[in-house]
């Protein structure tokens, strides 16, 4: 059985259905499929993550397509209700806090001077407002602090279910199933063979678009190519508190990297949580999603207890570890493969692909249906840069 696309878009997560929601919209009518291999999500990283939207980036292209994320998920809410299927991205925009001590004061006041020539918007706070924004931190060590106002965090599985719900409304059409192969004709893209539960089968067509998230190089490879994009295990713990806390506080970068954000209780019987997570540079590469409990105790409860004394934790609500999509210089490949034309790939996120995502869905859907993407210049992302030996440099890479 055989049947014909516009574009198929391999990985239904929020960058393959921001992708097919903008380029239903751009090629008007014309039809678009997602092939998803699990409609339930339960390893997709789009599922998995923090939630954290911020714009402090160093580079200009980072910043300029962090902040019209943010900008879209300030809308997030009146969009999916205009296509009749109301999520809520529960977007707070409490701010990001990156606290300087000794150990990282230069590297931090080097960001700020940066980042404000890259456009984004950002203050640079004394310890005295350290301690006043957030009451019960420990702010004896702090040096000074980057606060961005506009930034905050939002509910990754509602938007996850928003997108989908926002892609599905304007025509595009979701496969279940599994992209095993990339069909070639002359030299170039002619469509995706997918396995499903009735069999397998060929949807014909000229562009394929690569978003399968930390699971995109295994898709290249079916093409032939070898995408640089590693699954990297990251943990996530969400405590329960003893008692809701005074303010809603930013999403807060300790100097060792450990981050907390507040989860609010959505209804009176649910208790206050927090959601906690610290990256390792030393973890293996793999599709591991074993959770291991001992990084909660030996790695972020000793900074969290240390850095914030006036928090009590009741329990560990839930834990759970995803896949950050990790490339060599931590920055996403976007844009058509010059040894394939038409394989175009929109993956490599690096553990930022949720704030990135509305961004993408324009910059790939404009890519493909104008031959260049106007609204952001994405080819210093070519996803073939480091053949070239080139990389893409943001300091700001947490
Ligand atoms: C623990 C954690 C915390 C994070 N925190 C943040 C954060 O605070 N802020 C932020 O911006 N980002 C964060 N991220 C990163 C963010 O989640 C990802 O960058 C983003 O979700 C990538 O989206 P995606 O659609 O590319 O990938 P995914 O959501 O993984 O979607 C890819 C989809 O492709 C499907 N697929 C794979 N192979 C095939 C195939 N052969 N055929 C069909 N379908 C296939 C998969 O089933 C999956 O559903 C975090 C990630 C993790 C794991």
């Amino acid at each position: 059985m055989s049947d014909a696309a516009a574009v198929v878009v391999v990985g239904g997560g929020v960058i393959g259905s921001s992708v097919a929601l903008r380029l239903r919209q751009k090629l008007r009518g014309a039809r678009v499929v997602v092939v998803e291999r699990d409609p339930s999500y339960a390893r997709a990283s789009s599922r998995l993550a923090t939630g954290g939207i911020r714009q402090q980036y160093e580079s200009p292209l980072n910043v300029a397509m962090a902040r019209y994320g943010i900008d879209f998920y300030r809308r997030f809410d009146q969009l999916t209700a205009a296509c009749g299927q109301r999520s809520r991205a529960w977007f707070r925009q409490r701010g990001y806090l990156f606290l300087a001590d000794d150990g990282n004061a230069e590297r931090l006041e080097r960001r700020y001077a940066v980042q404000q020539t890259a456009g984004a918007t950002v203050e640079r706070w004394t310890r005295r407002q350290v301690a006043d924004h957030v009451p019960g931190l420990a702010t004896d060590d702090v040096a000074f602090a980057l606060f961005g106002a506009e930034d905050g965090y939002l509910d990754p599985r509602e938007v996850l279910r928003g997108f989908r719900a926002m892609a599905t409304s304007a025509g595009v059409e979701y496969v279940h199933g599994s992209v095993i192969g990339i069909e070639r004709e002359g030299g170039r893209v002619a469509g995706a063979r997918l396995q499903s539960a009735a069999g397998e089968r060929v949807i014909a067509a000229p562009i394929v678009v690569d978003a399968a998230g930390a699971y995109a190089a295994s898709v290249a490879r079916t093409a032939g190519l070898a995408l640089p994009i590693d699954p990297v295990r990251q943990h996530l713990f969400r405590l329960e508190l003893e008692a809701p806390l005074e303010t809603r506080i930013p999403m807060v970068f300790d100097p060792d990297g450990t981050h907390w954000r507040l989860d609010d209780p959505r209804t009176g019987s649910e208790a206050e949580c927090l959601i906690i997570g610290r990256s390792r540079t030393d973890e293996p590469v793999g599709e591991n999603f074993a959770c291991d409990r001992s990084r909660l105790d030996d790695e972020m409860l000793p900074t969290l207890t240390r850095r914030y004394p006036a928090l009590a934790v009741r329990s560990v609500a839930d834990a759970w570890a995803g896949l950050y999509e990790m490339t060599p210089d931590h920055n996403a490949l976007l844009g058509e493969h010059p040894s394939l034309p038409g394989f175009v790939v929109a993956a490599g996120f690096s553990g930022h692909g949720l704030m990135m995502a509305p961004a993408t869905g324009r910059a790939i859907a404009e890519l493909i249906a104008d031959g260049e993407s106007k609204s952001f210049d994405i080819r210093p992302l070519a996803p073939d840069r480091f053949e070239r030996g080139e990389r893409f440099t943001d300091g700001a890479l947490v």
